[in-house]
């Protein structure tokens, strides 16, 4: 059947993906007057977006970057940690990938990737904040910042000398013996040595639920929210069309903000994006009636995991798992997660059956793409947040729509132009 294009209405922009980017994308825009359509095949928040720990990061001002240090990756070629896991079939795929990624977290490559994140970084806050007052989501949020916990004497004093080395920043941290951690959080158990709390974050109780709070904020400022699954987009002459089944939808731009489905749309238009997918997985446990309850996240670095308390219990969020697209989930990570954590913080019975995988979307260089697609005009990109799109979503939406309103940005885009890749 040939798609027939909707009429009316018709739109300034069509929003491909209401993810924590494409939803704060379409709020900014639909602020600036632009008639709005944000598309997605399932309700707003359910992605990638829906899974994650909750940390508004805006400590983390140096990028996730691929360990340099010698004893680690030899630790890793073991492949029975909990922080980075791979399968071998995944390897021979991602070879060019891991090795440009590697490249780019030499010290002096990822000291300009930290230089070019940090207006993002620095904004990521400042710009979630009045969403999160207009949407009437502060029960969601809490301002008391999360505790990096070590279970090494040794992994407590490196982290505080690189927190105190990041003074530069002015960040805010409080270095936390073992009796100061648990003064602060009373239910540790006694294996920690310590922590550094950063002070600055935010934290989220219900990340799926914000990215709905944020749609129904642009649906009641006159957004339109569209359930539809986008098979292929095509230049008109005139703008873009997005065919999803029979349906065609117009528009005179088009941001494709897919997270890591984004490249198979771009694909038919001759973009290659590099863009890897870094799994990771969540599973809920019941708080334990005789401990006391975690008030805050915390994170064991050596181990790649979160314990972050959520609406739905204690959410436990696992660090990388490498492996093929497509290839079925594995409950490998979270159990050797589970094995630790329950070291640290005591955990109840696990709430589901299984655990929730999602897919961090990240690009060799660690800096996502927010601009214009080179070859296209009208057609926008708003996608590859690594592990920070839950942090930079309202400062990338923020940045796209000045770009394409004309504005002066907020930052100079040209770190994250797509023609670094082309
Ligand atoms: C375990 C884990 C923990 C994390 N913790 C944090 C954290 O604490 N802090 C942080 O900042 N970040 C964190 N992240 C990273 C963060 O979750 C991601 O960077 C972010 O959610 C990406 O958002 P997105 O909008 O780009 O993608 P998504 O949330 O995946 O949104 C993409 C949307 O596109 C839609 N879609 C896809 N294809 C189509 C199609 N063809 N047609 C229509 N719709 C389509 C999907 O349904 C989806 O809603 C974590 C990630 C993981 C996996």
């Amino acid at each position: 059947m040939t798609p027939t294009t909707a009429q009316p209405p018709a739109y300034d922009v069509i929003v491909l993906g209401a993810g924590i980017i494409g939803v704060c994308t379409a709020l900014h825009l639909r602020q600036r007057g632009r008639r709005v359509c944000l598309l997605d095949q399932a309700e707003p928040g359910s992605g990638t977006s829906y899974g994650n720990a909750g940390l508004i990061e805006r400590s983390s001002v140096v990028p996730y970057a691929f360990p340099h240090d010698f004893k680690r990756i030899l630790r890793y070629a073991f492949n029975r940690e909990a922080d980075v896991c791979y399968r071998l079939d995944a390897l021979p795929g991602l070879a060019r990938w891991l090795w440009r990624y590697w490249r780019e977290s030499a010290p002096r490559a990822l000291a300009a990737a930290a230089r070019d994140m940090l207006p993002l970084i620095e904004g990521s806050i400042r710009e979630h904040q009045p969403f999160i007052e207009a949407a009437g989501l502060e029960r969601l949020i809490r301002q008391d910042g999360w505790i990096d916990v070590y279970r090494k004497a040794r992994g407590l004093e490196q982290a505080a000398a690189e927190a105190r080395a990041l003074s530069a920043h002015g960040l805010r941290f409080e270095v936390l013996d073992a009796q100061a951690l648990r003064a602060r959080e009373p239910g540790v158990l006694p294996a920690l040595r310590g922590g550094v709390h950063w002070l600055d974050p935010w934290t989220i109780t219900a990340p799926g639920e914000l990215v709905r709070g944020y749609a129904q904020l642009f649906e009641a400022g006159g957004g339109q929210l569209l359930t539809a699954c986008a098979q292929r987009i095509e230049p008109t002459g005139t703008g873009w069309r997005v065919v999803a089944g029979a349906q065609a939808y117009a528009a005179t731009d088009l941001v494709v903000a897919l997270g890591p489905d984004s490249p198979a749309l771009l694909e038919p238009l001759g973009y290659r994006f590099p863009l890897a997918l870094k799994r990771g997985y969540h599973l809920h446990y019941q708080p334990r009636a005789d401990a006391p309850a975690l008030t805050r996240p915390i994170c064991d670095s050596a181990g790649g995991y979160v314990l972050a308390p959520m609406r739905q219990g204690i959410r436990l969020t696992t660090g990388i798992e490498l492996a093929r697209p497509g290839a079925a989930p594995s409950t490998t990570q979270i159990r050797r997660a589970h094995a630790l954590a329950s070291h640290i913080f005591p955990l109840g019975a696990a709430i589901e059956a299984q655990p929730w995988m999602g897919r961090r979307p990240c690009l060799p260089d660690m800096r996502p793409i927010i601009g214009p697609a080179p070859r296209h005009p009208g057609l926008w990109l708003n996608f590859g947040h690594a592990h920070h799109g839950m942090t930079l979503g309202a400062v990338s939406g923020r940045l796209l729509a000045e770009l394409m309103t004309r504005e002066t940005p907020l930052t100079n885009p040209a770190p994250y132009r797509a023609a670094r890749f082309l």
